[in-house]
């Protein structure tokens, strides 16, 4: 599998909860910032066939047509696959007939719409530029053009959020019956506009004891008309994202500009996660990367149950040992028994977490860390 990630991190206005590697960049910026992807792009040499690609940000449907041009220009080195998946993330209020041309002519067939909750009151509170009737009618408009594979990302435990308006949420989602949900709580990050507004005191967070309900109520209701596949996704049959599972299934996969990782040959790479040191770096002919870290076995086999035990079926333990040469039970024996004392795992043919497990994956994870 060939599998790349393309970051394009401008977006009109910053979401007061964002801290992904993103900012609002002028037309000439964002130009000269594609015409340098193109050139770190052009430095690695990638399989011809490529299985999925994702472009994402920022906001990638900002781009205009002549920005459009160049991404056209990156993709057409590639051929993709006979079954291969091209996403890309779009605002619900980008999504236009001249938008929909341009997806349709690079090959993307797998829309990821950033929605977060059909709430008007929520949505000016989280900073975004659209509202519930810009989603309903960006969903109408992509089916209508033949983009059948639509996902939706949705967060819950916002500030403000009480459990009827994560059950409208719900409501709304399903009316609208696409194929694929990420939804996920709200994470309070550094160097945010609500991390200041929670220091100053005019916004709290949700408790932890809320938050569950929540999420508890998501899995239930969403259970029965999806897939739940991995902590934080749904999907109708075979609708699962498949370059998301490159992730989660420990493959490697190439990342290209700002602010991108990629896992080559054991090696994880950060890019800069600066546009003018990013710029510097392309324009020197040097790859942009920031650092990056060749992983011992122990580490990659630790990452491999890190990510794997995101996915609900978690990780099957003879393509684990067969993977690794090791016997991963043994391996992880200490670590296991805690787990298990605490039922937040089984350990069978694969190795899952418990229900209980969904609501504690950071504890979890921190033992694979
Ligand atoms: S959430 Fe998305 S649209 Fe909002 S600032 Fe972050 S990257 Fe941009």
């Amino acid at each position: 599998m060939t599998s790349i990630y393309i970051h394009i991190p401008f977006c009109e206005r910053i979401c007061f909860y964002c801290d992904f590697p993103k900012k609002v960049g002028k037309k000439s910026e964002i130009t000269t910032y594609l015409q340098a992807l193109r050139q770190e792009i052009a430095m690695y040499d990638v399989p011809n066939t490529v299985d999925t690609l994702y472009l994402g940000g920022g906001t990638p449907s900002i781009l205009n047509d002549e920005q459009f041009e160049i991404i056209n220009d990156i993709v057409n080195k590639f051929t993709f696959s006979k079954n291969y998946e091209f996403t890309i993330e779009c605002n619900p209020e980008h999504i236009t007939p001249d938008k929909l041309k341009w997806f349709k002519k690079l090959g993307v067939n797998r829309i990821s719409l950033g929605v977060q909750t059909f709430n008007d009151k929520l949505l000016r509170l989280l900073n975004r530029n659209h509202n519930k009737t810009m989603v309903i009618d960006a969903v109408n408009l992509l089916k209508k053009e033949g983009f059948t594979n639509i996902s939706i990302d949705l967060m819950f435990a916002i500030p403000f959020q009480t459990m009827d308006m994560v059950i409208d949420d719900v409501y709304n989602l399903l009316s609208l019956d696409v194929p694929h949900v990420s939804y996920y709580s709200l994470i309070l990050e550094e160097n945010t506009v609500f991390n200041r507004w929670i220091n100053e005191g005019k916004i709290t967070l949700l408790d932890n004891e809320l938050e569950a309900l929540m999420y508890e109520e998501i899995i239930s209701t969403l259970k029965k008309h999806y897939h739940h596949y991995e902590i934080s996704n749904f999907a109708y049959s075979n609708y699962e994202s498949k370059h998301n599972q490159i992730y989660w299934t420990n493959e490697h996969y190439y990342g290209f500009g700002m602010g991108a990782s990629g896992y080559l040959d054991n090696v994880r790479y950060y890019n800069e996660d600066r546009v003018n040191k990013y710029l510097q770096k392309v324009n020197n002919s040097e790859l942009p990367i920031m650092h990056q870290d060749e992983l011992t076995k122990d580490e990659i086999i630790k990452e491999a149950l890190l990510l794997g035990l995101r996915l609900i079926d978690g990780v099957n333990v003879k393509e684990l040992n067969e993977r690794y040469q090791i016997d991963v039970v043994k391996y992880f024996q200490q670590e296991f028994s805690e787990l298990l004392q605490q039922g937040l795992i089984e350990v069978g043919e694969n190795i899952k977490l418990t229900h209980k497990g969904l609501f504690y994956g950071n504890e979890v994870f921190s033992y694979f860390i």
